[in-house]
């Protein structure tokens, strides 16, 4: 058998939750062959292949019945969850409740209600908006940066500009976290300044994403600061292509929590700084 954990990924048809489970195959893990979705997909498509593993589509009214047979077949379990806003709060409490751990990737729904649902349940979790390892890294100095040299900029001005897929309707949670840390060095700018780039024309012309990027998923991020009279100008940027750091970030961050979980671990919620602080990177 594969050392480690074995892995259920939800949703595996989603772009994500595929490129996870692949990520989980080459990883050498076990990818365990059931997968939860939505109803209506669980039963017109049946089932999705994932690296030539055929992986069965459970439905939410068949899932309870489902997880305890998996359960059973696989008892170093730990789940993996990219499925959809509207439901990851009903996922993580049915995870919780059969004291299943999960790495939570979804963004969105209500974060306040899933943090406290799954310390109230005392399940083992990461939860990240952002499961890219090195962008976490990025993220993390831009927080260090603002605690060691609070207002360094003060009197600068700010621009920020990100770029992703024309589907994507919300602001970067990356570059939400980015500017608070920018604002703690002494420039102002609120999560409405932040430019949602979202046309072929500037995304390839201005913000420099390959043309084979622009739908296939990207996410660039340019943030500009400049002195008044404008002889002085710093940028950081992080360009990323495709889904493939998030993937691996993912198994990573499932490695680790079925680590602690062995451990017993003390703590039980973490974040992707934590993964990264363990040094539990392949
Ligand atoms: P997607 O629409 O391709 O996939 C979502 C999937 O969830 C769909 O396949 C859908 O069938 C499935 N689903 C619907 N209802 C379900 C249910 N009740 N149970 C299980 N699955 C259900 O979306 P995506 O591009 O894969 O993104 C998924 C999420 O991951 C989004 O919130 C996105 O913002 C987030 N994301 C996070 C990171 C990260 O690093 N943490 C990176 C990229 C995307």
């Amino acid at each position: 058998a594969a050392q480690g954990p074995a892995i259920m990924v939800n949703s595996c048809t989603g772009k994500m939750g595929h490129a996870t489970a692949e990520a989980v195959v080459r990883a050498g893990l076990t990818l365990v062959p059931y997968s939860l979705t939505g109803e209506s997909e669980a039963v017109a498509v049946g089932n999705v292949g994932v690296s030539g593993i055929p992986v069965e589509l459970v439905g939410p009214e068949k899932r309870q019945q489902a997880i305890e047979k998996i359960k059973s077949e696989y008892p170093d379990l730990v789940l993996i969850d990219y499925t959809l806003p509207s439901v990851l709060n009903g996922n993580a409490l049915f995870y919780c409740d059969n004291k299943l751990p999960f790495v939570m990737g979804t963004t969105g729904g209500d974060r306040d209600k899933l943090l406290a649902d799954v310390k109230a349940s005392g399940n083992y979790a990461v939860i990240a908006p952002n499961m890219g390892k090195q962008i976490v890294a990025f993220q993390t100095m831009m927080e260090l940066m603002a605690e060691q040299f609070p207002g360094c900029f003060t009197g600068y001005k700010l621009h920020v500009a990100e770029s992703h897929q024309r589907t994507k309707v919300d602001t970067s949670g990356t570059a939400k976290a980015v500017v608070k840390s920018l604002n703690k060095m002494g420039l102002p700018y609120t999560e409405e300044d932040i430019e949602k780039v979202r046309t072929v024309d500037e995304q390839v012309g201005r913000m420099g994403v390959p043309e084979q990027w622009v739908d296939a998923g990207h996410a660039f991020h340019t943030y500009t600061v400049t002195s008044p009279d404008g002889s002085v100008v710093l940028e950081f940027k992080h360009n990323v292509c495709g889904r493939e750091v998030y993937a691996e970030g993912t198994v990573d961050a499932a490695i680790f929590l079925h680590r602690q979980v062995k451990a017993g671990a003390e703590q039980r919620l973490y974040n992707m700084i934590d993964v990264l602080s363990a040094g539990a990177m392949r």
